[in-house]
């Protein structure tokens, strides 16, 4: 662009710093209707998952607390962070491929501050203050019963919403069975709940009734991130500068003087972040689409084709050329296909019981009474199950005896144990310094493993 001057500060700030309001004009559109129907998924996603279980597990769980964790009915303990840090490298290995191809289309369609913002809370002001000219006259008018009832019932409703999410999130970490406990008891009986839930809720009713799309532009690190991310083949919602300009009202004398831009604002009116897309990738942009379909009803009506704002690249749209596949895409598929092929044979060769059984460092053997010789091993037993698992240990050599060091080994429901046992043998019934043993390891009365280890004895003269 010509002039950038417009990057050079916020379009939702003054030069002095202060606040100005976004009053986005309502929208509607095929874009606004399927962004509208997909969210409807995604709430009820969001919504019922916590009630759902599984042989009366979560479906999901992030108990960061109690370091449990369940995805897609899957649990995972903290012995599988390896996992959880390979998955998050897989996601922003994902995030950086997904963004260089389709820029930001996940701030749009998924992103739960879109989501909410655009398709629950916005629905909301409308229903009760209007459109975007009622709320800024509202927002001027003085205090009255209308005015007071009108901000009352939405601040209410804005905060019944917010301690909705608030009560989800918190069935989210700790279960949907707590999080009703905690619903129907005194505050005083689960204080640090209470007071969680309460806060969640005022940072959730915070961001949407002020702080709204100052989330986007100031806090959230993906959208920073678009600076790097995005390239010139990188399909976005782009306004066609080729086809738009110059710009102008329709000319009835001197129509072929205009591109199909007929500036009438409409695409700045219904922006939620208060942007025009007119002068080119900003920031800013979540990508909503609000301006494709403000857009197309104009074309409609001045009778030009849609798609002066489209998905489209900007290469795309200055050499009138279609998507095309980069270097960098390519590298970047390569490397996610590996991860991903990774991730998914961690995944799937995860074992029920992880046993590692290694002698005990320090002496050899030790000499024990009535002529015994021991040697001491120690255990490691990690359980990917939701249930607790009695664990038994058998040697494969008939004159070996077991000792467990301390009580039986009971390996509680996704946790990580550490036992000690001793292995004896009468000193006449070591054949050499070194022997070979097997130690089989039965969890739940099936081998979940056999190990090879041994056992020594004193040198032979
Ligand atoms: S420029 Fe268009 S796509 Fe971007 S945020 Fe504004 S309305 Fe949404
Ligand atoms: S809505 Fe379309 S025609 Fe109107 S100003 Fe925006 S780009 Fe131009």
């Amino acid at each position: 662009m010509e002039h950038e001057s417009f990057r050079d500060h916020l379009s939702t700030v003054t030069q002095e710093g202060k606040r100005i309001w976004v009053y986005p004009k309502r929208q509607k559109g095929r874009f606004y209707t399927a962004r509208t129907v997909f969210s409807f998924f995604l709430l009820a996603f969001l919504f019922l998952t916590p009630w759902i279980k599984i042989d009366s597990h979560p479906f999901m769980l992030f108990n960061v607390f109690e370091r449990k964790f369940i995805v897609l009915g899957l649990a995972f303990g903290p012995q599988d962070f390896y996992i959880f840090a390979l998955g998050f490298v897989t996601l922003v290995v994902f995030v950086v491929l997904f963004t260089a191809v389709f820029g930001r289309i996940f701030c749009g369609w998924a992103c739960p501050q879109t989501v909410f913002m655009e398709m629950v809370f916005r629905k909301i002001e409308y229903f009760i203050e209007g459109d975007a000219a009622q709320q800024r006259f509202l927002d001027k008018a003085p205090f009255d019963s209308s005015k007071l009832l009108k901000k009352g019932l939405k601040h209410f409703i804005f905060f019944g919403i917010a301690l909705l999410i608030g009560n989800t999130f918190m069935a989210y970490i700790v279960g949907i069975d707590e999080t009703l406990h905690m619903v129907s008891f005194p505050p005083t009986d689960h204080l640090t709940g209470f007071v969680s839930v309460i806060v969640f809720s005022l940072i959730f009713y915070f961001v949407f009734s002020k702080f709204r799309e100052q989330a986007c532009t100031i806090v959230c690190p993906y959208g920073r991130l678009q600076g790097v991310l995005l390239d010139p083949n990188t399909v976005v919602v782009a306004y066609d500068n080729v086809r738009g300009e110059p710009r102008g009202r329709t000319e009835k004398a001197t129509p072929e003087k205009n591109g199909d831009c007929i500036d009438c604002h409409l695409c700045v009116a219904v922006c939620p972040t208060g942007i025009d897309i007119r002068n080119g990738t900003q920031l800013e942009c979540v990508n909503c689409t609000s301006c494709i379909d403000a857009c197309d009803s104009i074309m409609d009506k001045v009778e030009k084709p849609r798609g002066l704002i489209r998905y489209a690249s900007m290469k795309g749209i200055k050499d009138k050329v279609k998507f095309k596949v980069t270097p960098r895409i390519i590298l970047y598929s390569v490397l996610l296909v590996i991860l991903l092929s990774i991730f998914t044979t961690l995944l799937l060769s995860r074992e029920d019981v992880k046993v590692n059984v290694l002698r005990a460092p320090g002496k050899l053997f030790q000499e024990m009474p009535e002529g015994k010789i021991s040697n001491l091993y120690h255990v490691k037993l990690v359980n990917n199950t939701f249930g607790d698992i009695p664990v038994e240990v058998k040697i494969n050599n008939p004159d070996a005896e077991f000792k467990l060091i301390g009580k039986d080994i009971s390996l509680p429901s996704l946790d990580v144990r550490d036992a000690e046992f001793m292995i004896l043998f009468s000193k006449d019934k070591i054949k050499s310094t070194v022997m070979q043993l097997n130690i089989q390891i039965y969890a739940n009365g099936k081998i979940v493993n056999d190990i090879k280890t041994t056992f020594i004895g004193p040198p032979k003269n």
